[in-house]
């Protein structure tokens, strides 16, 4: 049994998602794959897409770190060039394009708990979610006991 989640601050709950942690506990393993994120932390069953909609927050999360690095990159090459107007354009293109297609891959799960975590601090559980997700953690206590006495029996 899991103790109950305090109400961490929002610097920890934004650490937890940078880690892919869920923000309310700090339990890991909230991905069975790369782009497949469970439907309630396994710690303190938080449902993460509380209504519909909630991976948009994600996307723009996912979309702004990589527009970041594209305008990063291109200031520098203007920084570059203004410098030395011979410097060479393909690195900067070449490099630009590798990073709008594998920063989005590299960051999508990021991208969910630190969204999760942004989330949890702009809208606080509400007291039926809290009891569904106390229900959830309990459910999965009891059904992981009778696994348990199941295997054990003769
Ligand atoms: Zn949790």
């Amino acid at each position: 049994m899991t103790t109950p989640p305090v109400n961490p601050s929002f610097g920890r709950m934004l650490w937890r998602g940078m880690i892919k942690h869920c923000p309310r506990c700090g339990t890991g393993n909230l991905f069975t794959g790369w782009f497949r994120m469970v439907e309630r932390c396994p710690g303190c069953g938080y449902r993460f897409e509380r209504e519909e909609g909630f991976q948009l927050g994600g996307y723009v999360i996912n979309f702004g770190v990589t527009e970041g690095l594209a305008c990063r990159a291109s200031a520098g090459y203007t920084g570059a060039a203004a410098a030395n107007p011979d410097v060479a354009v393909w690195p900067v293109i070449v490099g630009g394009l590798v990073a709008a297609v594998v920063t989005p891959i590299v960051f999508f799960p990021f991208s969910r708990t630190i969204w999760a975590a942004i989330d949890l601090v702009l809208t606080p559980l509400s007291l039926v979610e809290q009891a569904e997700a106390e229900t959830a953690v309990a459910a999965r206590a009891t059904s992981s006991d009778e696994r348990g006495q199941a295997d054990s029996a003769p």
